[in-house]
């Protein structure tokens, strides 16, 4: 492996440790990009990379990504990654999970993790076994802040798609907008059922197509296919499936005043941003505008580590504030002509003593 700090994507990150635990064939990298607002917390990826550089360069990316994100959501949370680099059968075990555990409890509160992609809610109870710092664990009754994050993202993009409309269009209601839904799952589809109930005009594409035709049906839209949702004409185009979709040749071909959806990174380059700013439509940033999951565990985790309890009223409490940052990122985007990605970049690195 190359030198961490050689990498592009090293940014002063305050850790990176290396676990290696030859017994249960553990291998991962714990990145902690900032602890100045509070513990790095961030999921971890079991992945196969075919080069552990990849897994390293995920780590450090996806880190930063986490301490942004809490905190331009408010938290008192850092941001910190981990990337277990499974083998090419993607073996998990018991003890690689308990290896992993006793990896994070050595960090002290360090870093805090929770699940991402191949990790599953039960990984994390048998990581828990090993150490306190974990969210995103099941939690008990309908009120009680955690579980499933989906629809708590869905519902902060759908706050701040109406933001967006609002500061875009000069529109107070739903009520006839035209919204293209890219991706109609866990977020996707449960923003579009909370845009429907306004009166929204929605049209839905999967590539499932299956599964956007019976939510177009219930719903009263309309489904397209997948290949074709980056194109249609409406007034807020909500990616929710993939990342890297906007580049030269998709924002050239966008008929939409506004871009905001939940889908991660969805700008392919950094300099995209400026050249959706030119064609003069709004960008959401897409991890101001997708929080509210991570806000729900978050507040499930301090709830844990101090003791008290919280409701899922608190959670929405704090998801309610998503349009009110969306809102300043565009304020200061028009005041000062750059794009709004740019703007709530510097706002984030501002916020973690960065500026
Ligand atoms: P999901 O798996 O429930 O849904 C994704 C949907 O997108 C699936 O139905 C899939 O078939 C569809 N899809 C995949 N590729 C597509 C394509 N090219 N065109 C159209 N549809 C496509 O996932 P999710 O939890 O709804 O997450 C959606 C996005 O939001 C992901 O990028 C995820 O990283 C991001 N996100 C999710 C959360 C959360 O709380 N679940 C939080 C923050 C960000």
């Amino acid at each position: 492996m190359t030198a961490f700090w050689t990498e592009p994507d090293f940014d002063d990150h305050e850790m990176v440790h290396v676990v290696r635990d030859r017994k249960s064939g553990l291998t991962a990298i714990i990145a902690v990009h900032s602890t100045h607002l509070g513990p790095g917390a961030g999921g971890t990826r079991f992945w196969h990379y075919p080069e552990p550089k990849d897994g390293l360069r995920d780590a450090l990316r996806l880190s930063r990504g986490m301490s942004y994100k809490n905190a331009m959501a408010g938290l008192p949370m850092g941001g910190g990654k981990a990337v277990i680099l499974a083998d090419e059968a993607r073996t998990k075990t018991p003890e690689l999970l308990a290896a992993f555990g006793d990896a994070v409890e050595g960090l002290g509160g360090k870093y805090v993790t929770a699940e991402d992609v191949g990790i599953s809610e039960a990984d994390m109870v048998a990581v828990a076994k090993r150490t306190a710092h974990v969210s995103g664990l099941p939690v008990s009754g309908d009120d009680a802040a955690g579980g499933d994050p989906g629809p708590f993202t869905a519902m902060g993009i759908y706050l701040g798609i109406k933001a967006a409309v609002r500061h875009k269009l000069g529109k107070d209601s739903m009520s006839g907008v035209h919204v293209a839904v890219q991706g109609t799952g866990s977020v996707g589809g449960g923003m579009a059922r909370l845009l429907a109930k306004d009166g929204a005009k929605l049209t839905l594409a999967d590539i499932n197509a299956e599964r956007a035709a019976g939510l177009a049906a219930e719903l009263g839209g309309k489904s397209v296919d997948a290949g074709s949702i980056l194109t249609t004409p409406c007034d807020v185009l909500s990616p929710n499936a993939l990342g890297a979709i906007l580049d030269e040749t998709s924002i050239a071909a966008l008929d939409t005043a506004i871009v905001a959806g939940g889908a991660n990174n969805q700008l392919a380059r950094a300099h995209h941003g400026k050249i959706l700013f030119e064609r003069d439509i709004l960008f959401a940033p897409d991890y101001v505008i997708n929080a509210g999951g991570i806000i729900s565990v978050a507040t499930e985790y301090l709830a844990r580590r101090d003791g008290v309890s919280a409701g899922v009223e608190e959670v929405h409490k704090r998801i309610a504030t998503i349009p009110e940052k969306l809102e300043q990122v565009w304020a200061q985007s028009d005041d000062t002509g750059i794009s709004p990605d740019i703007v709530a970049d510097r706002m984030a690195q501002e916020l973690i003593g960065r500026g």
